[in-house]
């Protein structure tokens, strides 16, 4: 049966739970309104995306 070699050390094991770690949602800021938007995500304030109107905002 196949048996791990070496025992996995304290910083190996922590760097490898450390990736499945929550951390907050990064964001940037809108190049039309100036807003916090997280990326890849039209504006929800403005509707744009890459400097294209890809939504319509209502009032
Ligand atoms: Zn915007």
């Amino acid at each position: 049966m196949g048996v791990p070699k070496r025992k996995t050390s304290k910083m190996r094991q922590r760097t490898r739970r450390a990736a499945n770690r929550w951390h907050a949602p990064q964001l940037s800021t809108c190049s039309q309104c100036g807003t916090r938007v997280p990326g890849h995500t039209a504006c929800p304030s403005c509707g744009y995306y890459r400097g294209r109107q890809v939504l319509t905002i209502e009032a």
